[in-house]
């Protein structure tokens, strides 16, 4: 029952198929199996644009999928899926999960515990998330499967759930975050019915464990269009209760020339194919939290130093008891931050000393960001800007005629 589009039909280019994921679907087909691109791949595959991952389906269960390739991993437990390892190159094989899952172990909201009920093709597309993310690409014969309109949705660029959308939201309100990041990523509008109960079923989302929001809330900031998902997080009224840094952002209001400075730095690297690390977006998602508290510990008669120790615990503590910061992430945003009143001392030894901090960098940036954002004066963004950059007299000079 799914309607089939020929090459001269969908029009995806067959050279950005990676080999790997040909290689996957062709084995398991050679063994007798079903086998296809899957999800975000092949929408990605019918925009003309490169896929970042290739995600395969198949009818062969993890056990069958493993005896096929020197290395595969079973793992997840949640949601068993096979990783098939070709060098660095990494594929998520699942197999096709179906109707079962009505029965599925739930929590007491209703929210899906466990899937590993396999079934038939047309009920694996029934589970997936939206329109767009439910279509299959077979290599061989080049040809799309498409069970629920997806093809059209992709030429209208509209986002559509499956089904009915406040029970998919209950079964799984990680949803309603992914609505808000792929509308923001693709600029795709979301269909009214999808939007609709978003804002009366946001609160479900704080049932969901920490761990699995905060993944979802770094896919979204590191998008590559983190700034257009927060706007949209906004207007869909899923601002409240996400995660108690999110909260902290989005009430301040979305102009905040810091926050929207960070973002805005983060969209650009990402979308220049630079690495953005957590730590540094997280800190200054939460610098102005910091320094509200480091300068009430100083009107309390803190001094400088051990004040700003004191507010980065506070803001810390506060968002890692939900042990949504990973300890990593927590510790280069302490680095960064701890590092800041060690720009405005320039005379002797420090800045030298500085120089060779291993977060040297992402203070530094972190540092420009304060100035363009105005809260410090431009002139010591300029200055470290020269010392960074200058040879051995040059930075004499500029120790020299630093106050
Ligand atoms: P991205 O570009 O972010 O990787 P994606 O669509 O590939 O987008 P994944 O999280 O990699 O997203 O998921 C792969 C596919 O699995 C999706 O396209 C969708 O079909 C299905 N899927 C993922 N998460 C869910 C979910 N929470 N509910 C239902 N289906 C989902
Ligand atoms: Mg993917």
């Amino acid at each position: 029952e799914p309607v089939i589009l020929g090459p001269e039909q969908h029009g995806i280019d067959p050279k950005l198929v990676s080999n790997n994921a040909v290689r996957v679907t062709q084995t398991l087909q050679e063994a007798g199996f079903k086998a296809f691109v899957v999800g975000g791949a092949v929408r990605d595959l019918l925009l003309g644009v490169k896929p970042k991952d290739f995600d395969i389906a198949t009818d062969a269960t993890p056990e069958e999928v493993k005896k096929l390739f020197r290395r595969a991993f079973i793992i997840g437990r949640r949601f068993q899926i096979v990783h098939v390892m070709f060098g660095q190159d990494l594929l998520e094989v699942t197999t096709f999960r179906g109707k079962g899952s009505d029965n599925a172990p739930k929590d007491e909201h209703g929210r899906v515990l466990r899937d590993n009920n396999f079934g038939p093709q047309h009920e694996d597309a029934e589970r997936r998330d939206f329109t767009i993310n439910a279509m299959y690409y077979d290599p061989a014969t080049q040809s799309v499967l498409d069970y629920h309109g997806g093809i059209e949705d992709i030429r209208a660029k509209v986002l559509r759930i499956i089904g009915q959308p406040e029970a998919r939201y209950r079964e799984d309100p990680v949803r309603m975050l992914r609505v808000v990041r792929f509308a923001a990523k693709l600029q795709f509008t979301i269909e009214p019915a999808t939007r609709a109960p978003i804002p009366v079923m946001a609160p479900l989302i704080n049932n969901v464990p920490a761990a699995r929001v905060f993944d979802e809330m770094l896919k979204l900031l590191m998008s590559g269009h983190a700034l257009a998902c927060l706007k949209e997080l906004r207007s869909s009224g899923l601002h409240h209760g996400l995660l108690p840094l999110l909260d902290v952002v989005l009430e301040q209001p979305i102009g905040m020339k810091f926050v929207t400075l960070a973002l805005e730095s983060t969209d650009t690297r990402v979308k220049a194919g630079k690495g953005v690390s957590p730590g540094f977006l997280f800190a200054s998602l939460l610098w102005h939290q910091v320094l509200e508290k480091w300068n009430a510990y100083r009107a309390a008669g803190e001094s400088p130093i051990p004040a700003l120790h004191l507010a980065a615990d506070d803001v810390l503590d506060n968002q890692t008891d939900n042990l949504a910061l990973q300890r990593r992430i927590a510790t280069d945003m302490r680095d960064i931050w701890a590092m800041q009143p060690r720009f405005e001392r320039r005379t002797g030894k420090t800045p030298y000393k500085l120089l060779e901090h291993p977060r040297f960098r992402a203070g530094f940036d972190f540092l420009l960001l304060r100035c363009e954002s105005g809260e410090l004066d431009a002139e010591i963004g300029n200055w470290w800007a020269t010392f960074y950059a200058g040879d051995i007299a040059e930075r004499e000079r500029l120790v020299n005629s630093a106050r």
